[in-house]
């Protein structure tokens, strides 16, 4: 679903990317781990090309995503992504903020979008708070909605970049279940988080990245009983 092959990007002179090697199959759930900086959001941001790569190829569920020729709009609309901050529209509510995309870039009617904006509310558990405002929710339902907004789009692969890291501690969990019930569900993930007792469950692989590269591939159970680097050891210690 998701290849890259000698993926290499600079920040002007910084090589922030450095032979980025990695290959998601579809249903698989990665983990990426590593320090702050070692490139973790950039690689992500690449696979929807909010990010150009300076070298190498990455290809996306057939799509060559860095070709001249490839619409990323299209691309994108494949490539659900969810962030640290959940980023609603204050002044829409949870049923405007899920139909938004689904009415004006997928062109859905707008009685088949809210159907299809209920199922998603359902699913993460929010149904309830379908004509609510974010500023009603807590952190942890906002970042539901912002998970049912991308599945919205029915994309074939979900990104997520530290989803829990902005919540109160007591809503982090509310918000893992939802990845862990997608996961079982047969979504093709790639997740960045620090959350290392969802990785050891629901990861299919961990990549551990450090200065840009991806120093580990491994399971979980092998990963975290065995750390085959120095710095996996070292980031390890400082995690868990
Ligand atoms: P991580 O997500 O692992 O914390 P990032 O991918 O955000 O790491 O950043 C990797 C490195 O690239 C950091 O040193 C960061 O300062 C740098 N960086 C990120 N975005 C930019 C940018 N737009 N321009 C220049 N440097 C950047
Ligand atoms: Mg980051």
């Amino acid at each position: 679903m998701i290849s890259f092959r000698n993926v290499n990007k600079f920040f002007g002179d910084f090589h922030v990317l450095k032979d980025i090697n990695l290959d998601v199959k579809q249903a698989e759930v990665v983990v990426v781990v590593g320090p702050s900086g070692s490139g973790k959001s950039t690689m992500l941001r690449c696979i929807n090309h909010l990010e150009a790569i300076t070298d190498g190829e990455l290809v996306v569920n057939g799509i060559n995503v860095h070709d001249k020729k490839t619409n990323i709009n299209e691309l994108r609309r494949n490539i659900g992504m969810v962030f640290q901050h959940f980023n609603l529209y204050p002044h829409k509510t949870v049923l405007q903020n899920i139909t938004l995309a689904p009415i004006h870039v997928l062109g859905e009617d707008k009685k088949k979008a809210e159907e299809t904006a209920m199922f998603y509310l359902d699913k993460v558990g929010i149904a309830e708070k379908a004509n609510s405002y974010p500023s009603q929710l807590s952190g942890g339902q906002q970042q539901r909605v912002a998970i049912a907004r991308g599945l919205a789009m029915k994309p074939h692969v979900m990104l997520f970049d530290e989803p829990t890291s902005a919540l109160d501690p007591e809503m982090i969990g509310e918000v893992l279940d939802v990845m862990k019930s997608l996961a079982k569900d047969g979504m093709t993930m790639v997740v960045v988080t620090h959350e290392m007792g969802f990785a050891k469950e629901v990861a299919d692989q961990i990549i551990f990245m450090d200065e840009g590269k991806i120093v580990e591939v491994g399971k979980p159970a092998e990963f975290f009983a065995n750390p085959q680097t120095e710095r996996a050891r070292d980031f390890l210690k400082r995690v868990l």
